[in-house]
Parts: structure tokens; C-alpha cells; sequence
């Protein structure tokens, strides 16, 4: 049974799991290298929360439950009784397991430690670690207190019963879950990576505008976003590095766009930089005219 829950990285994975973790009645702790990130993410999370309760989708004790986040660069303090750590920081695999080489000495022999990877080896990282079996990886989706899947995958040696605790803790956050053995991508990064790279190598090639390209996809395919926005929103850094692995590991057909390699070179890495495919600035702007 799982009670506290840390998360390391306070970025736009790490912010949402902890928020929903919170609403969900666990006790969180947010761990983050960068004070300026746990800042930024104790605003947000905090002004979520209040949105939220004046919408009425979330109660007063749910919003008590989100003030009390504790945010620390420490990942000894993260470390320090949690039942389930869920780690989200950048997708690259070097440091993910350095992380889980600390963890493994910091953290009680009885936690479970979880990745959020979008497409990384959860073999890979629990062998760096004395528990394998206690290892897997936690796929939460963007934004994490809307989406309803977690995407559980099983390393090698992960156990029925760590996975069926991740199964439980899925239900408690109100998400369905569902069960995928390890290859790279997944299910869900593999099939969003390639639709977002062809949508980029439209772009590139003059095919339409970035609006026309989402707006066909949208209203002509019934897909809820457009792949240009959704890249934005995940992260046109995170989307690279996805492509990058899967291109090493699968194969041509994921070699990314080079239109993503030079937005990401320009430091236009989407909604969190302000400026992507779209111009995130400019709607802030006009929103506040
Ligand atoms: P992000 O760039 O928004 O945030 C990453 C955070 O990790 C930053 O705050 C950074 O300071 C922190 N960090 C870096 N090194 C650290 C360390 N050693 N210890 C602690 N914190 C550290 O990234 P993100 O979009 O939140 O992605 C995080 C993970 O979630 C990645 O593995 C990504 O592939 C995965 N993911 C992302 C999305 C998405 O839509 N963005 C969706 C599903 C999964």
C-alpha cells in the first residue's frame, strides 16, 4: 500500500503528477535541481489548485491537501520515506540512472521506484539498482490531472506484485491504466512521435501552414489536438529526444525532422520557452488586453 509519493523533476511532467498525487489523498514531495523550477512549479501547482476549487472541480480539503506539497532540492529529503518515487526529469537515459543509483541507496529496500519516461529502457534503468523487480515504468500524459491513462510498462525482471500496486495507485488517481511490455516508444510515444514528426516535415516542405496542418488533422482525422500544438505542449526538446532514441532503436522511419533539430537548436521549444510552432507570447499578450 502506498501512502507518500516523491516525484524528482519539478518540470511540466513532474508539477502535474504531483498535483494530481495531492488531490488523490497521497502526502508529495517535489524534488527538483533547480530551485528556480520548484518556484515555478509551487506557482502553478498552487494556482491550479485555486482554479480549480473555484470551479468546483476539485474540494476545499483537496486544495488544503495541494498546500501541503512539500518542494525540496534535496533528493536525500525526497528520498526519506516515500513508498513510490516517480522520477520525470529530462528524457536522457544518463541521467535517469544516476538518479536511480542514488535512490536505490537512499530510499527504504521496500519502494518502488517509477519512471516517467516517454520511450526509455525500464530494464535499463532498474539494473542500475539492487531491485529490479521493484522497478517500472509510470507513463503519465500531458496535462496529468486531465488525461486519463497511465501506460504501465514492465522491465525484465518487474514483478505482478509491483505492478499491480502501480495498478492500484493508477485507480486511486483516477486513471485507467494499461499494460505494455518493454519496447522502445511504448505504445502511445511511438505512434504521437511519428504523427508529429510527419506533421513537422509538412511544415518544412511547404505542404500547409502549421494552422492548416492542425486544423486539418483536427477536423478531418477527429484528433481532439493538432500535432504541431501537441508538440508544443509536450516539449519540442522532449519530442527530439524521443525521435532520437527511437530512430537508434528502431530504425529510419523515426530520424527526426530536421525543422524540429533547428527549432530546438534556436531554443523554440514550445509552450514552455513561449514560442514553438506557435507564439505563445503573442496569446499571452492578448489574453491580458
Ligand atoms: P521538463 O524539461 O519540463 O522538466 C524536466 C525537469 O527535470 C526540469 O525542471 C529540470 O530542472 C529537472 N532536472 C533535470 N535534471 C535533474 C536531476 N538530476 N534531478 C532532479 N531534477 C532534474 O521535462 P518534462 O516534459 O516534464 O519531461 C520529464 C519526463 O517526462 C521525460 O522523461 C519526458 O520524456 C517524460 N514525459 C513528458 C511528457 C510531456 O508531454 N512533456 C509526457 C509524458 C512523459
Amino acid at each position: 500500500m502506498v501512502n507518500s509519493i516523491s516525484i524528482i523533476g519539478a518540470g511540466i511532467m513532474g508539477r502535474g503528477i504531483a498535483y494530481t498525487a495531492a488531490i488523490s489523498g497521497y502526502t508529495v514531495t517535489l524534488q527538483d535541481i533547480s530551485v528556480a523550477s520548484l518556484q515555478s512549479a509551487q506557482q502553478e501547482i498552487e494556482k491550479m489548485a485555486s482554479q480549480s476549487r473555484e470551479k468546483g472541480f476539485i474540494s476545499t480539503q483537496q486544495q488544503q491537501a495541494v498546500a501541503q506539497i512539500h518542494y525540496t532540492p534535496s533528493i536525500e529529503q525526497a528520498a526519506t520515506n516515500a513508498e513510490l518515487v516517480i522520477e520525470a526529469v529530462v528524457e536522457r537515459i544518463e541521467i535517469k540512472t544516476a538518479i536511480f543509483k542514488q535512490l536505490d541507496v537512499l530510499c527504504s529496500p521496500e519502494t518502488i521506484l517509477a519512471t516517467n519516461t516517454s520511450s526509455l529502457s525500464p530494464t535499463e534503468i532498474g539494473c542500475q539498482t539492487t531491485r529490479p523487480t521493484k522497478v517500472l515504468a509510470m507513463h503519465f500524459f500531458n496535462p496529468v490531472h486531465k488525461m486519463k491513462l497511465i501506460e504501465i510498462i514492465r522491465g525484465l525482471d518487474t514483478s505482478d506484485e509491483t505492478v499491480d500496486i502501480i495498478k492500484q495507485v493508477a485507480t486511486q488517481m483516477q486513471k485507467e491504466s494499461v499494460e505494455v511490455n518493454e519496447f522502445p516508444g511504448f505504445v502511445t510515444s511511438r505512434m504521437n512521435a511519428l504523427i508529429g514528426n510527419e506533421a513537422v516535415n509538412m511544415l518544412m516542405e511547404g505542404v500547409a501552414s502549421a494552422e492548416d496542418i492542425d486544423k486539418a488533422i483536427k477536423l478531418g482525422l477527429n484528433h481532439p489536438m493538432g500535432p504541431l500544438e501537441m508538440g508544443d505542449l509536450v516539449g519540442l526538446d522532449t519530442r527530439l529526444r524521443t525521435l532520437e532514441y527511437l530512430n537508434k532503436t528502431l530504425g529510419e522511419k523515426y530520424r527526426p525532422s530536421p525543422l524540429l533539430v533547428k527549432y530546438v537548436k534556436a531554443g523554440r521549444l514550445g509552450k514552455k520557452t513561449g514560442k514553438g510552432f506557435y507564439d505563445y507570447k503573442e496569446c499571452e499578450q492578448h489574453a491580458n488586453t
